[in-house]
């Protein structure tokens, strides 16, 4: 990977920094992210917030590292990540994000237990049996580690899918929509899941939304419009 130009002092734990991305085609440019500018705390559990088309996702796609900003950086822990290559990019991902989305992205002909374990097998990591059982108990998916994702409710894979993320100790968890396929009461306990993650392990979450009932389960709230932030609002976590 390219060297970092960050100098690293008194640095966030994640920096976007004046980002903008244009998507354009033959006939139209569509400015999908503005000169956007925020900060997020480690342990921070932040939800972004905006009409469809606002630049949620494009935001979202930049700081899991899986498009490129037209301009501006972002630093994660540290690092620039617009000037990471695609291996840099690729480790980056594997190795510090944990990613769940609406429709749960569980591989179907795998069953809980291998769709958890996949990113540490595909990177050729040892595979510990007994923190798979852990993680599964904690979260309350044991009794489906056999199962496949079509035996599963919606609810049940959006399990596996934290349980991935947390398998792998990702040290941010993106969500995007994740409660979007999921009935109220199942929503309700997926955001009751990540909030107690946020506390019991520190860890830090996006979570992007439409849906303000989970957006203000959050100790933050981002309102994004026409590609940038027009409303950051801190509270206390009920
Ligand atoms: P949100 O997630 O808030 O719905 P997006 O980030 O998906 O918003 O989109 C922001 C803007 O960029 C929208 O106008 C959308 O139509 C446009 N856009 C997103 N992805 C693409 C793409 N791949 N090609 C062209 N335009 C895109």
């Amino acid at each position: 990977c390219k060297e970092s130009v960050w100098e690293g002092k008194g640095m966030m734990y994640l920096t976007v920094s004046e980002v903008s991305k244009t998507y354009a085609n033959e006939t139209v440019a569509t400015l999908a992210l503005n000169n956007l500018s925020m900060q997020v705390e480690k342990g921070e559990f932040v939800a972004i917030v905006g009409h469809s088309g606002s630049g949620k996702t494009t935001l979202f796609n930049m700081v899991a590292g899986l498009d490129n900003a037209d301009k501006g950086h972002i630093f994660f822990d540290g690092v620039d990540l617009t000037t990471l290559d695609e291996d840099a990019r690729a480790a980056y991902r594997l190795n510090k994000i944990g990613i769940i989305y609406q429709f749960f992205n569980l591989l179907p002909m795998l069953n809980g237990w291998d769709n958890i374990s996949l990113p540490c097998r595909l990177a050729g990591r040892f595979i510990d049996d007994k923190k798979i059982q852990q993680i599964a108990s904690a979260l309350g998916i044991k009794d489906k580690l056999n199962s496949l994702p079509s035996q599963m409710s919606g609810g049940e894979q959006q399990r596996i899918a934290v349980a991935r993320a947390l398998y792998n100790e990702c040290e941010l968890l993106l969500a995007d929509e994740p409660t979007g396929n999921l009935d109220q009461q199942t929503a309700h306990d997926l955001i009751e899941l990540l909030l107690q993650l946020n506390q019991s392990r520190k860890l830090t979450i996006i979570l992007i939304t439409h849906d303000m009932s989970v957006a203000e389960k959050a100790s933050r709230i981002i309102t994004i419009k026409d590609g940038y932030i027009i409303n950051d609002q801190r509270r206390a976590i009920l």
